[in-house]
């Protein structure tokens, strides 16, 4: 039996890929699981998905906790979840990423194979909108099953019902173009700046502080829900600010930053995760949400921009 755990965030597509993934393997005569698990979080939260597949049947049916390979469709995971947990030292780490194999050995610590495709660079060019295919066609290049062919029928079988004639090639376009990558080494290892303390780090936050009774410290300040944002973040326009501090009272990640007088100066965008209830809890229309590049977000790039 092989077991394969996905790593993506909400709105990647790790449940859909997964599916696919287990249509071809149907296709091909295995028996075969597919199973997401995820909270009640939203889009940009963490989430996983399951495959199993076997040449008998499969009476397993909890969680793959002990997986032979692991997929990782989003890389800003590497800095905020533990990945490789119970993967074979034998098995197979595939990442979606710009980063060398030995950048990402560095980051997680796994002895074992490695493999990094440019998996977004791969679906831009081949006109698709998600890495979530790419990185399938590679994972088929690199287990060296099932054949491409039958991951692109797994793609038919599981998406034909959902998508257009167009989007359906692409993505076919978008599997081949992951497989391809594999065998022709596209890996390219690109340089990243180090991360740096932005302007407001080591201010006081509401765990901080002992103004008051109503807000209970709880965890939110030791989750780094950062990495949850999809490509909007408040930025606040000071000079329309009155301190009222609502926005600190509301916001359910303790973003909200205050200074030792207590005075509002910003976000902390490793914990902010883009909820915009600050912009609603904002009497004087000081908070506004802004967009901003996903390469942005925790672990990928320094903060605060
Ligand atoms: S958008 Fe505002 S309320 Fe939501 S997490 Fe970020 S700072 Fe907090
Ligand atoms: S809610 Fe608006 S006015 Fe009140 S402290 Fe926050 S930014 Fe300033």
């Amino acid at each position: 039996m092989i077991e394969i755990r996905w790593h993506g965030r909400g709105g990647q597509g790790a449940k859909t890929v997964s599916q696919l993934w287990a249509a071809a393997l149907l296709e091909a005569g295995k028996w075969v699981q597919a199973f997401p698990e995820y909270g009640p979080e939203r889009s940009g939260a963490p989430v996983q998905a399951y495959n199993r597949s076997d040449d008998s049947a499969i009476r397993r049916r909890a969680a793959v906790t002990s997986p032979d390979v692991v997929v990782v469709l989003d890389p800003s995971l590497l800095a905020e979840v533990d990945v490789t947990a119970g993967l074979d030292p034998g098995g197979l780490l595939l990442v979606n990423t710009e980063e060398s194999v030995s950048a990402v050995r560095e980051r997680v610590g796994f002895e074992g194979r490695i493999v990094c495709v440019p998996g977004d660079r791969l679906a831009i060019g081949a006109g698709a909108t998600k890495a979530n295919v790419v990185v399938a066609g590679a994972l088929a290049k690199a287990l060296g099953d099932p054949p491409v062919a039958t991951l692109k029928e797994g793609a038919r079988i599981a998406l034909g019902g959902k998508l257009s004639p167009a989007a359906l090639a692409t993505t076919v376009a978008a599997i081949e173009a992951g497989y391809g990558a594999v065998s022709a080494g596209r890996c390219v290892p690109v340089s990243r700046t180090p991360r740096a303390d932005g302007p407001t780090r080591g201010l006081k936050r509401y765990r901080d502080l002992a103004v008051g009774a109503v807000v209970a410290a709880g965890t939110a300040g030791r989750t780094r829900t950062g990495g949850w944002r999809t490509g909007q973040r408040p930025d606040v326009e000071l000079r329309r600010c009155i301190n009222c501090l609502l926005c600190w009272v509301y916001c359910p990640d303790s973003a909200v930053e205050l200074s030792d007088e207590v005075v509002f100066v910003g976000f902390d965008y490793d914990l902010c995760k883009g909820c915009a209830l600050c912009v609603e809890a904002c009497p004087t229309g000081a908070i506004a949400m802004v967009a901003e590049s996903p390469a942005l977000r925790p672990g990928l790039a320094p903060q605060g921009k």
